[in-house]
């Protein structure tokens, strides 16, 4: 059976206090397993803490950061997929329709021991790298590939067959045998894998997240990331050998961002005139509470009668939660087609705490064309971002999306996200 039907995943919904459906808990050093999986196999869950611990023990050695405590899920639902996933800072979920599906992957078409460690690949870069507009599939499933990859070699020759109670070679999915068919494979993730495998031989592994860390710092502008990574390359210890990889590596891992060809352009505000016009699709009942982390946008179309009109303000229904930050949210201006004119980034500080809210963001007078979007993305996390609300009446103007992939229409209701237009003098 393949193994591609487990569904590898970035993102989960997110939840704080312990499920409803998790009656049982177990404990192993730094992870915290809730689940509602039968006494008769506990040993998996016993062997999923191990496995955590395993590669997150591996990461804080090679220099990432990682969680003091890891929360990982197990729910057993026939009425969910197969789905093992991460919010990218420090939760792992993992659902499963059947206990069967926890045998060795020849039966149950699941490799779990190699998602587990694919899974803390993405934390390792998650928590690091924070706007991650620029970076492409490959840069992100092809790192959580190699580093999953790297760890079941280490996890193998620890442990071998037995760290799984349903023992089985898993070895295959290691690094060395990645490796060959990473060099052959057109798809992103297998692409990405070999170009971050690249990396790590000229660095080390070890140098990985000292880099990460300077491109973070450098905050990567997502309309120029080729650039500005070399620019941070060419600073490095080996920066020649590095611009070199790079040169070659930014085919894979950037994600271009098409810019709009509309001409925009930012004025003082004694420049417009007239009253502010407030443009809104919604019906202004907060009826459903979304909160869907990490990089996903929530966008509106807006459009507006005439031409000269600068976008001001964007009103955004939603509520802060979890701790302080001194990271920012963003607000993208699209073109009809969804290609970005501008970004606007703004402190989190700006949504202010308390009960779900109307926000006013402002931002510098900018000319939008007759039809545009705006996208939020709050890059929220499990302890910190904004829920998300819809109207609960679906409508043909509310989408999700990122800038640079595919817009869909969202069937749940209108965003309550609102633009505020003045004309110029
Ligand atoms: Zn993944």
């Amino acid at each position: 059976m393949s193994s591609r039907r487990i569904i590898l995943c970035a993102w989960v919904v997110l939840s704080f206090s312990t499920a409803a459906w998790a009656q049982n808990t177990y404990e192993y050093r730094r992870v915290r397993v809730e689940h509602n999986i039968g006494k008769q196999d506990e040993a998996y869950i016993k062997a999923i803490a191990k496995i955590v611990d395993f590669a997150a023990s591996r990461a804080i050695e090679y220099g990432f950061d990682m969680p003091t405590q890891f929360r990982v899920t197990v729910h057993l639902d026939p009425n969910q997929n197969v789905r093992l996933s991460t919010t990218g800072d420090f939760q792992i979920h993992f659902s499963i329709q059947n206990t069967n599906q926890l045998l060795a992957p020849a039966k149950s078409g699941v490799n779990i021991v190699y998602g587990l460690c694919h899974e803390i690949g993405h934390i390792c870069q998650y928590r690091i790298l924070k706007p991650r507009a620029w970076m492409s599939t490959g840069a992100c499933e092809g790192w959580a590939h190699y580093f999953g990859a790297h760890v079941v070699d280490l996890l193998f020759k620890k442990h071998g067959k037995k760290i799984w109670p349903d023992e089985h070679d898993y070895s295959n999915k290691g690094l060395k045998k990645a490796l060959m068919r990473m060099k052959s494979a057109r798809d992103e993730t297998n692409q990405g894998a070999d170009r971050w495998n690249r990396l790590a031989s000229i660095v080390g592994i070890k140098g990985v997240p000292g880099f990460f860390r300077r491109l973070n710092d450098a905050g990567i502008d997502a309309f120029n990331a080729a650039a500005d990574v070399e620019r941070v390359l060419s600073k490095e210890k080996k920066g020649s050998k590095l611009v070199k990889w790079w040169k070659e590596a930014r085919q894979v891992l950037v994600k271009e961002l098409e810019k709009s060809a509309f001409k925009t352009e930012t004025v003082k505000k004694r420049a417009l005139s007239g009253k502010p016009k407030l443009l809104s699709h919604d019906e202004g009942d907060p009826t459903g509470k979304v909160s869907w982390p990490g990089s996903s946008g929530a966008a509106v179309a807006f459009e507006v009668s005439r031409n000269s009109m600068y976008l001001t303000e964007v009103h955004v229904y939603g509520m802060r939660y979890g701790k302080k930050t001194d990271e920012h949210f963003f607000l993208w201006l699209l073109d009809d087609e969804f290609k970005a004119i501008t970004c606007f980034s703004i402190p989190y500080e700006e949504f202010a705490y308390g009960p779900a809210h109307w926000e006013t963001l402002e931002v510098p007078p900018t000319l939008v064309p007759r039809d545009f979007f705006i996208c939020v993305i709050y890059n929220s996390e499990s302890d910190k971002g904004v829920f998300r609300y819809h109207d609960g009446s679906a409508g043909a103007n509310s989408f999700s999306g990122v800038p640079g992939e595919a817009v869909r229409g969202y069937n749940n209701g209108d965003w309550l996200i609102r633009a505020v237009v003045r004309r110029k003098k």
